[in-house]
């Protein structure tokens, strides 16, 4: 279909760009590399070919979320945001942006998160998980009692947060020791993202901000098959959890998905038949995937034409408040 917009979609700041060599075969390397640094005429040509006419761009991952050292963290989302400012106005009619935030000072994330959305135009925030704050072994997730002043200031924005998924890192990971197979985005991420995403609905975040909406990548990461088997077992066995809605609730009302990277027709059924066709969108999770892969799947796919047109472009428009 003509006029597809995608919303994972990224690029890397020279800074960013080593962590996301672990993800690609040495010999692919090369081109990986100069696809994320480019934000113009190597993937226009690509959007082009395949009728896409928007991406909204973020930087790779995990990036910020993996700078112990605070105020570097802190520094570097500023200048990756900059970066991706000036890329994105030289070709505002293709391109819009989400903001990169250094969680492990929640107070400057809430004034970068301002800074980015109402100075600078970016549509949203993409965070890439946990956050380490002050110590590589530490994992912070954004349901913990210290950002709760964040989500509020963000709140304000009234912009949707993109949960993007890292790897959990490796002290942490000894279910997959001896099966590095599993790690990153075979399935280490999916399992990462999923869980990331219930401890938000489990601490209350969605009571305090019943407005807040939460992007998740690569339908759902499992969530859309999978959710009604946790309301199921949570309400046989609560073990304290004090919340107001159901899980299906909070993901029916705060969360939309994206077909980034997850390229099957059973799995967008799933998807639009759990959460709606409103909240499901196109995204390719480009460069790690191709958009040729990504398009030719999504045209062909056999869903309603009506779901392909809100799915592939007019569902981003309307939460990105983008021009039709
Ligand atoms: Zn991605």
């Amino acid at each position: 279909m003509k006029g597809k917009i995608g919303l994972e979609e990224h690029f890397s700041h020279p800074d960013t760009l080593g962590r996301s060599h672990e993800y690609c075969v040495e010999a692919k390397w090369g081109e990986l590399r100069r696809r994320l640094m480019d934000v113009g005429d190597v993937r226009l040509k690509l959007m082009d070919q395949h009728e896409m006419e928007m991406m909204i761009i973020s930087l790779n991952s995990p990036a910020i979320q993996a700078i112990s050292d605070v105020p570097r963290a802190i520094e570097m989302a500023k200048q990756a945001n900059d970066l991706l400012a000036e890329h994105v106005s030289k070709r505002s009619d293709r391109f819009r942006a989400f903001a990169a935030l250094p969680l492990q000072d929640p107070e400057a994330a809430a004034l970068e998160a301002h800074r980015c959305i109402s100075d600078l135009g970016f549509v949203g925030a993409l965070v890439n998980g946990f956050s380490q704050v002050g110590d590589e072994e530490s994992a912070v997730y954004l349901d913990d009692g210290h950002y709760q002043g964040f989500w509020t200031e963000f709140v304000k924005l009234n912009r949707p947060f993109y949960l993007h998924p890292r790897d959990p890192i490796s002290s942490r990971s000894r279910i997959y020791d001896g099966h590095p197979w599993l790690l990153g985005s075979a399935w280490a991420f999916g399992v990462e993202t999923a869980t990331h995403a219930l401890r938000l609905m489990g601490s209350g975040l969605f009571d305090r901000h019943p407005d807040l909406q939460i992007i998740m990548g690569h339908h759902g990461e499992g969530l859309p098959f999978l959710i009604w088997r946790v309301d199921h077992r949570v309400a046989t066995a609560p073990r304290g959890i004090k919340i107001k809605k159901t899980f299906q609730e909070y993901f029916h009302q705060n969360f939309y998905v994206t077909t980034s990277g997850s390229f099957r027709t059973q799995a967008l059924i799933n998807s639009i038949s759990e959460i709606g066709s409103d909240r499901v969108l196109f995204s390719t999770d480009y460069p790690f995937e191709e958009i040729s892969d990504a398009a030719k799947w999504f045209d062909a796919a056999s869903i309603a034409e009506n779901d392909r047109e809100k799915i592939g472009r007019l569902n981003a428009i309307r939460l990105f408040k983008l021009a039709a």
